[in-house]
């Protein structure tokens, strides 16, 4: 019997199965800080490299993730995380590669991941929209954000800083429910 994750016979075609397959898997990693969220929702995933090694050697897949912010104490988390999860799959060399250029930003955050912070009453970053004054929201301190409770677009920014330095606290004027909005940058 052949093993496709041997080099010997790693055609392109069992490579990119392989990668796709990496790719789906990394999706069931949850963010240690917001577990709605998976890796590759936030944007952390980079890349998958799939790598051919010697003849009879097993294929080494590396894996690119850029920390949300430097110095991210998660980032440690979830490079074990990652290589667990795909070790658990069979795959026996797992590497994990920080690249911190170009830096993450909230726009790399998924649809689905925008979808899901807010079912979990999470306000989800707002996206590279210029305004009228040719202000970014990204530039802007207290962005107009809509309640992820009732959709309303009442509401205010309570503080700058929430339960983490990267979400400042708001409140709904109709529902008057407090929820956090995850700073775009
Ligand atoms: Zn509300």
């Amino acid at each position: 019997m052949s093993d496709p994750l041997l080099g010997a016979q790693a055609d392109p075609d069992v490579l990119a199965a392989l990668k796709a397959s990496v790719w789906e898997w990394l999706e069931a990693v949850p963010d240690p800080e917001i577990p709605v969220i998976s890796v590759v929702d936030l944007g952390i995933v980079r890349d998958v490299e799939i790598t051919a090694a010697d003849a009879g050697q097993a294929l080494c897949c590396t894996v690119v993730i850029t920390p949300t912010y430097s110095g991210c104490p998660a980032m440690r988390l979830i490079a074990d995380e990652i290589t667990a999860v795909l070790q658990d799959k069979g795959l026996p060399q797992v590497a994990i590669r920080t690249q911190l250029a170009p830096a993450w930003n909230t726009d790399w955050m998924s649809e689905k991941g925008r979808r899901n912070l807010k079912q979990y009453g999470i306000a989800p970053p707002a996206q590279q929209v210029i305004d009228i004054r040719g202000i970014s929201a990204r530039q802007q301190v207290a962005p107009q954000v809509q309640c992820p409770h009732c959709g309303s677009m009442q509401t205010v920014c309570v503080s700058q800083f929430g339960s983490t330095s990267c979400k400042s606290l708001y409140q709904c004027k109709d529902c008057r429910e407090p929820f956090d909005y995850f700073k775009a940058h």
